[in-house]
């Protein structure tokens, strides 16, 4: 929906196909099974959204979604440490569930009149030109059987999986992008409780991260709109978390700490207990790709699919449509054609998701289990990521500093400043010491 609402003030005609029936309010659908899991908004992606959308924010406020404070009303439990300082880092947070992002998100494009949006269709194939040059159309199948060829001058494959892009480039005799995968091993359970009557004071959303090998475990807790907990476990490995309730429980028993077992376990459960399985993160590399048809544009996770604990995926799609619009914005202006547009695009989506990658795969591999390609200098940057959290622990600006990368408001190069390497750097050499700090 951010790809279509950019193509909105660029195109006359703007199709969106869509093969699920689209709810009228904030309720799941079959085509996003991970939607009824913990879905956080990272900051970098709440802001590309809101410039998308005017208003959002407080349509998202107004429809329920919980507005946080970063990080002060967050419990933080990194290993090591059992509780963060809670400072005020200057930006908001929104907590809601993904299906009630997804219908504001709808009720905002709605009122884009050139804009429709099939329902119930399904994109089965792309079809391209004779000479394989160029992608002209999609045929898709509606629920009748019927089939329609819709030919367009652009078309985005917004549709997660990418077989489409893949399949065209198959048929098109073109060879796949090369891919960078890392195994993970994930599942996640997650489900509801009502808020009780008097939750703890001390914070409103909980974050107990895994210490693994020796504990595998991680979970959040966060508040949503009909004021409702999401709990969402997560394992990797031998320790993915369970269905039944008994063993739901059970394993939040199990995490590092007792704060959210604590604040469940009386609570009145209102949700199913649902799980969701994620093997790996791969990155799709089309960026490298000799030759591209134009009028295709792969976004989101057609293009990178990130290990869902560090809750990155949508702000990167809504960075990529983004992205999208400075460049039809720059071809308008110097009247250039679109049949760039792809490569042009392609070529700068590492900008968006090389530190969001960085970011999730370097402590992915902490466990000795992941397995894939691995960063360059990985001890190196496990060494500095340690170090630089007990800086963060103890330096309010530093912490703020760590913050805003992870939310992709500040480019991950900040922290290799100069005066900020120091200080780290003598962290480390301190954590080496007999009396040497937690990691
Ligand atoms: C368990 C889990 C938890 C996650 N948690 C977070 C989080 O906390 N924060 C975060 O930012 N991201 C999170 N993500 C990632 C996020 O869900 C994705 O990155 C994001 O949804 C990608 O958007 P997309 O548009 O590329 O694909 P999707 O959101 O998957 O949308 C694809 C759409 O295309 C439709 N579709 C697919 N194929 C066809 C077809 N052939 N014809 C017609 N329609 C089709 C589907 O019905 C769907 O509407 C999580 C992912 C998982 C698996």
């Amino acid at each position: 929906m951010p790809a279509a609402r950019v193509l909105a003030d660029y195109f006359d005609r703007i199709v969106v196909i869509e093969s699920d029936t689209l709810p009228g309010g904030a309720s799941p659908r079959p085509g996003v099974p991970q939607s009824q899991h913990l879905h956080v908004l990272l900051a970098g992606g709440q802001r590309a959204l809101s410039s998308l959308f005017p208003g959002l924010e407080q349509t998202l406020a107004a429809a329920g979604a919980q507005v946080l404070q970063v990080s002060t009303a967050s419990e933080w439990q990194y290993p090591g440490y059992e509780s963060f300082p809670k400072r005020d880092l200057g930006f908001p947070a929104f907590c809601m569930t993904r299906p009630l992002l997804e219908s504001v998100v709808r009720n905002h494009c709605a009122a884009i009149a050139h804009m429709t949006t099939r329902q119930r269709c399904r994109a089965q194939r792309l079809t391209a030109s004779e000479d394989g040059e160029r992608v002209t159309g999609v045929a898709c199948l509606h629920s009748d059987g019927s089939v329609e060829n819709i030919q367009a001058d652009l078309i985005v494959d917004a549709s997660g999986n990418g077989q489409l892009t893949l399949n065209l480039l198959a048929a098109l005799a073109i060879p796949a992008p090369r891919e960078t995968v890392v195994s993970v091993g994930m599942g996640y359970s997650t489900t509801m409780f009502e808020i009780p009557a008097n939750p703890p004071a001390e914070w409103r959303m909980v974050a107990t991260l895994a210490d693994p090998p020796a504990n595998r475990r991680s979970a959040v807790l966060a508040p949503v709109e009909g004021r409702r907990w999401m709990v969402t476990l997560a394992g990797r490995h031998d320790s993915k978390p369970p269905e039944d309730e008994a063993a739901f429980m059970e394993f939040a028993r199990q995490l590092r700490t007792r704060t959210i077992y604590n604040a469940i376990r009386e609570a009145k459960r209102c949700a199913p207990i649902l799980r969701y399985g994620f093997k790996a993160s791969r990155w799709r590399h089309f960026e490298t790709m000799e030759r591209f048809p134009s009028g295709l544009i792969p976004i989101g996770d057609t293009i990178c699919r990130f290990n869902p604990i560090y809750g990155q995926g949508m702000s990167v799609a809504a960075k990529e449509a983004h992205l999208l619009r400075g460049l039809l914005q720059s071809a308008l202006e110097k009247g250039t054609n679109l049949s760039s547009l792809p490569c042009a695009f392609l070529a700068q989506t590492p900008s968006i998701i090389d530190a969001p990658w960085t970011t999730s795969v370097i402590p992915d591999f902490l466990d000795p289990l992941t397995a894939g390609e691995r960063p360059p200098d990985l001890e190196g940057s496990l060494i500095f990521g340690a170090a630089l959290r007990r800086l963060a622990y103890e330096d309010g600006d530093i912490h703020r500093l760590m913050l805003e990368v992870q939310h992709l408001i500040a480019p991950r190069s900040i922290l290799r400043e100069p005066a900020i390497v120091a200080r780290v750097m003598a962290v480390s050499a301190r954590a080496k010491e007999p009396s040497g700090c937690q990691r």
